[in-house]
């Protein structure tokens, strides 16, 4: 599956994790909520599962919130008819994002740089295309673009490949034939349009947990 996706979720979980244990009880993160009327919908599930599921309690993301609304009634009382009613991004997702351009540009240094890294690159299955779209916005140079137009463009093929094959072997007349690493296809061009991993799975818990 795609390295960055992966980078990504570390990223989300170690700010959710660290805001759990300890920004939803500082004055200065706190504010930072209040200024973007809470978290995304990803990033607030994620939340609620450390929490409702995790520890099986509702008292913390409560609290939380008590505070982030006593910011939000008042920001409200001075909010003039006039005036643009405008919020921050959610902060989650602007560390995710802060996060993803620096691991993007060093992708993209490594692939320069480190030979074993490029070749091992060239033979994995790309990245999911959000992530393609990053990436190649970083690439300075033709060499770099062209590089990865011709991963991801390899990585695709296989994948519609392995999809069709898939498909085939649904067919009543080919059900015999044994299942093979096209099985999992179908996931695998889930991962690749829309990332990963799934909502569901991107429970809260820590990573020694799992
Ligand atoms: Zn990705
Ligand atoms: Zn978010």
């Amino acid at each position: 599956m795609c390295p960055l996706c992966r980078v990504a979720h570390k990223a989300d979980r170690e700010y959710i994790w660290h805001f759990f244990d300890e920004g939803a009880n500082e004055g200065e993160a706190i504010d930072v909520v209040q200024r973007a009327y809470g978290f995304c919908r990803e990033h607030v599930d994620m939340l609620c599962r450390i929490e409702i599921e995790g520890m099986q309690s509702t008292l913390g993301i409560s609290t939380m919130f008590a505070d982030t609304f006593a910011g939000i009634v008042s920001n409200l009382h001075s909010l003039a008819p006039r005036a643009e009613f405008q919020r921050a991004p959610c902060p989650a997702c602007a560390n995710r994002d802060e996060c993803m351009s620096a691991n993007a540009q060093y992708l993209l240094d490594e692939l320069a740089t480190n030979p074993g890294l490029r070749e091992r690159f060239e033979a994995s299955p790309g990245v999911c295309f959000a992530h393609f779209e990053l990436v190649r916005s970083f690439a300075q140079t033709t060499e770099e673009r062209e590089l990865l137009d011709r991963v991801q463009r390899d990585a695709a093929s296989r994948l519609l490949t392995d999809l069709k094959e898939h498909v085939r072997k649904h067919d009543h007349r080919f059900r015999h034939e044994p299942k093979g690493a096209e099985r999992d296809s179908w996931r695998r061009a889930v991962y690749m349009t829309a990332g990963w991993p799934p909502p569901s799975e991107s429970a809260g818990e820590p990573e020694a947990h799992r």
